[in-house]
């Protein structure tokens, strides 16, 4: 099944060979609570509980081919949600550091990786906006909220040279994928933008 879903994602147009590779390897399943195991290797975003979702693999698959991920990178992901984004980002040689603001999540995350023996993931119950000063500057961000705000705080904590992917956009139409690229020591940026996605919004606050 699962390897129906990778040759899925390379027909959809994703053609990064080390995403697919490491998607080949992570069980999604894990990830979905048992109810839903039987459909963890469709291409659909599923419910995590809290009102949450679980990225459709596509998603995950192209947001992780703009990240353009290289082995050591120090990457910071906005929205832990599931594990299962960072779980790919680990796989492919990234330093993870993830932050979620609901606890439940949190703690449910931090045991797949556990589980799974995933080293390369520090998970933190922490409001996003305010990212994780006392890591940065990180070498690329990754949101997986959408926000028409990105946080001043999160290109404050980028390098510069680094990448910025973000669901830009109000949470009641899809957003588009932006790639901002940190261009100078005073913040400027690079905007670029990809294609029409929906993720749950960025919020503020823990819970
Ligand atoms: N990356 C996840 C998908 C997450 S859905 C996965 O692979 O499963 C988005 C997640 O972002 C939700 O869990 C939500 O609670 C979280 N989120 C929203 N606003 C946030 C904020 N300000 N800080 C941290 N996490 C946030």
């Amino acid at each position: 099944m699962r390897r129906r879903l990778i040759e899925e994602l390379a027909q959809k147009g994703i053609s990064d060979k080390a995403v697919l590779n490491v998607m080949n390897t992570i069980p999604r399943h894990f990830f979905l609570d048992n109810a839903f195991e039987e459909m963890a290797y469709q291409d659909k975003a599923f419910a995590i509980g809290e009102d949450q979702t679980i990225s459709q693999p596509y998603t995950v698959a192209f947001q992780t081919q703009l990240l353009n991920v290289q082995k050591r990178d120090k990457i910071l992901e906005i929205g832990t949600g599931s594990g299962y984004q960072a779980s790919v980002l680990a796989m492919l040689g990234a330093r993870v550091f993830t932050i979620e603001r609901i606890k439940v999540l949190h703690l449910k995350a931090k045991n797949i990786f556990e589980i799974l023996q995933l080293k390369g993931i520090r998970s933190y119950f922490k409001d996003g906006y305010k990212g994780l000063a006392e890591f940065s500057p990180f070498d690329k961000i990754i949101l997986t909220a959408s926000t028409s705000e990105v946080p001043t705080r999160l290109i404050e904590q980028l390098k510069v040279g680094g990448i910025l992917i973000v669901p830009y956009g109000n949470q009641n139409e899809t957003q588009k994928m932006m790639r901002l690229t940190k261009i100078s020591e005073n913040g400027d940026l690079k905007k670029e933008f990809f294609g029409d996605f929906r993720f749950v919004p960025m919020l503020k606050g823990r819970k």
